[in-house]
């Protein structure tokens, strides 16, 4: 077996390979004669420029694996067309990413499943590692299910930066899953959301007078006992949730 079919990368082509102090240096270039325009889609091959990518890749046997990728800048030769100058690309790459593809899906799981800390606390023993913040901010970029209409909805706020700026969540009652979240606690948010989902039965929230008043103006007949719903959801669920990677 090559060390290219160990890799599993048949787009670059690698041009030296370095282990040393932990760490195992890949260089590579795409070895494609010409790109694509990511606008008009004509292929040009002339060079404008070049520069180096480092992207982190898995680990090799315990040692942190970075990719140094070679990568060029062409210009588009369509004259109709707005983009003068592009980037070639490699479908194992994200456009600005700094991980391969196979990374960025181990570091979306962990988005899904654990908070920003425990992320990233994990991914450090991967030898993949980022930072909370990062974890926090994949798991923001995650495609949330859609909404099926709550029949107990549970109304909470939580601190996006402890007194400083809060959102609401929304958890439904029943499964005890976080279904939804607001930029904000103001009233108003929850009054569009519930006007939104007219299925509501019961609501459940905490003591704060905004949610109150938003809920009986929307629909006086709700009732309203308090149940510590933080406790609750963050106890009982196990849901993808962007929410959890926000250290509650
Ligand atoms: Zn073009």
């Amino acid at each position: 077996m090559t060390v290219k079919q160990l890799i599993g990368m048949p787009g670059p082509i690698v041009n030296n390979i370095d282990c040393s102090h932990s760490l195992f240096k890949i260089y590579a270039t795409i070895k494609a004669k010409r790109a694509k325009c990511p606008v008009c889609e004509k292929h040009s091959n002339k060079i404008h420029d070049r520069y180096t990518r480092t992207i982190s890749d898995l680990p090799v046997f315990q040692n942190k694996t970075t990719i140094f990728l070679k990568t060029r800048k062409f210009k588009c030769q369509n004259p109709q067309c707005d983009r003068k100058v592009f980037s070639e690309r490699t479908p194992y790459i994200l456009r600005y990413s700094r991980r391969t593809r196979r990374v960025s899906r181990i570091l979306d799981s962990l988005s899904i499943e654990l908070t920003g800390k425990m992320g990233s606390t994990l991914s450090e023993q991967l030898l993949i590692s980022v930072s909370k913040s990062t974890i926090a901010r994949m798991a923001h970029e995650q495609q949330l299910p859609q909404i099926a209409q709550p029949k107990v909805l549970g109304v909470d706020d939580f601190a996006y930066r402890k007194g400083i700026s809060y959102g609401t969540v929304l958890v439904d009652m029943e499964t005890s899953r976080p279904i939804d979240i607001l930029p904000s606690r103001e009233g108003k948010e929850l009054k569009k959301w519930l006007s939104k989902y007219p299925g509501v039965k019961i609501v459940t929230r905490d003591r704060a007078s905004s949610y109150s008043s938003a809920i009986d103006e929307v629909c006086p007949t709700y009732r309203m006992p308090w149940t510590g719903i933080s406790k609750v959801w963050t106890q009982k669920s196990k849901s993808s949730s962007r929410i959890k990677a926000m250290n509650f």
